[in-house]
């Protein structure tokens, strides 16, 4: 599997990390850090540690799981440690973890003494196809996600099946989302090779060809001009439904499967306005519906999903604009949705 070539960097698949000691030795680095959140300091670190060695060679920061630990004050407890460890400009941060780790660990890296070198190693699928590639970094702030943040690159990422053993299913369901997307807007036969591939447990090989795929799109638009808006394919609806799903239900639905909600409505909108034939809006139906369980979204709940739906950045003015597949591997931008035309779509969604 070849060394993708990203903005200034590799992306490393094969022996990534044995390449990422070879990386810090030319790097000259003065120090590594470490950043783990309490689930990779477990699961992945050890692995790390077969190729950095135990103990003297880095600092390790840990911080709490999950997405509530995205946001400033997190990033104030990274800093300061990095202080007291006595990180100089030639520090660098080596990222362990899923999204939350890549982008605040990006984040954290960009600002600190206006900005010292990163490496991500991710360790979840979400975070392999979609978070670690694309050079945006960033944090929460109050319930706006991703509102503080740059783009800044890494000096390199490092992909390794080896950390999805460890991943609860459904955490494998959120990113195999993304790639399927990957496969929707922009390559049939990546799509088919998907639908007839077994994927608890993807293969690097399919990661890489997402990979590809997602750099391909931001390496033409690295700051969200024009074609990138391509990645946004479910996003517009399965955005409102992840935040309307985290702030009703008790198990929140994951990144995925909001996304996987929103690419089957989106499929109908294709459908409807965008020229995607009956025949292939069913067979996403139908792929979706043997991988994904069924989401309940209420009727009632469908101004509120709207008016989400108005609130996101994507939008200007009052029109949803909607990424929207022509035919199966080709994307459409800029599609003008009304509120009924996107409400049909829940409901078809619904029924
Ligand atoms: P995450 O980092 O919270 O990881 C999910 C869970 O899996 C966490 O509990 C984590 O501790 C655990 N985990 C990670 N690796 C593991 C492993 N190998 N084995 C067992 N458990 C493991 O979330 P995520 O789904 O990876 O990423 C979501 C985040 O990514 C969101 O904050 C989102 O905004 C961000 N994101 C960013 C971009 C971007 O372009 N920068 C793109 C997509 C998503
Ligand atoms: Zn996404």
């Amino acid at each position: 599997m070849e060394t993708i070539q990203s903005n200034g960097y590799n992306i490393y698949f094969e022996d990534s990390l044995t390449q990422l000691v070879k990386f810090i030795e030319q790097g000259k680095y003065s120090r590594s850090f470490v950043l783990t959140d309490e689930n990779t300091s477990v699961h992945c670190l050890p692995l790390l540690q077969q190729y950095l060695g135990e103990d003297g060679n880095y600092d390790l920061i840990e911080i709490n799981a999950g997405e509530e630990s995205k946001n400033i004050d997190f990033c104030v407890g990274v800093w300061k440690m990095l202080i007291d460890f006595g990180a100089d400009r030639k520090a660098l941060m080596i990222n362990l973890g899923g999204g939350v780790i890549t982008d605040l660990g990006g984040f954290v890296a960009s600002t600190y003494k206006r900005g010292i070198d990163f490496v991500q190693i991710p360790t979840t699928l979400l975070s392999q196809v979609d978070a670690s590639v694309g050079g945006k970094t960033g944090v929460d702030l109050d319930s706006i996600k991703n509102i503080i943040g740059t783009f800044t690159q890494p000096k390199a990422v490092f992909m390794a099946a080896e950390f999805f053993k460890t991943l609860p299913d459904r955490q494998i369901l959120s990113g195999l989302a993304e790639m399927l997307k990957h496969g929707l807007i922009c390559d049939a036969a990546y799509w088919d090779k998907l639908k007839t591939s077994d994927l608890s447990l993807p293969s690097l090989e399919l990661v890489h060809r997402s990979v590809e795929i997602k750099n391909e799109v931001v390496t033409e638009d690295p700051h969200e001009h024009g074609i990138r808006k391509a990645l946004n394919f479910g996003h517009t609806i399965g955005h409102a439904v992840e935040t309307y799903s985290m702030l009703h239900d008790s198990d929140p639905l994951t990144h995925g499967e909001a996304i996987a909600v929103g690419m089957v409505c989106e499929a109908w909108l294709s459908n409807k306005k965008a020229g995607l034939s009956d025949a292939e809006l069913a067979e996403i139906v139908e792929v979706f519906g043997k991988l994904y369980p069924k989401h309940k979204i209420a009727d009632d709940s469908y101004p509120a999903l709207f008016t989400l739906m108005q609130k996101d950045k994507k939008n200007q003015g009052n029109k949803i604009n909607c990424t929207l597949l022509t035919r199966i591997g080709q994307f459409s931008i800029d599609n003008i949705c009304t509120e009924d035309e996107l409400c049909d779509s829940l409901r078809y969604y619904t029924t």
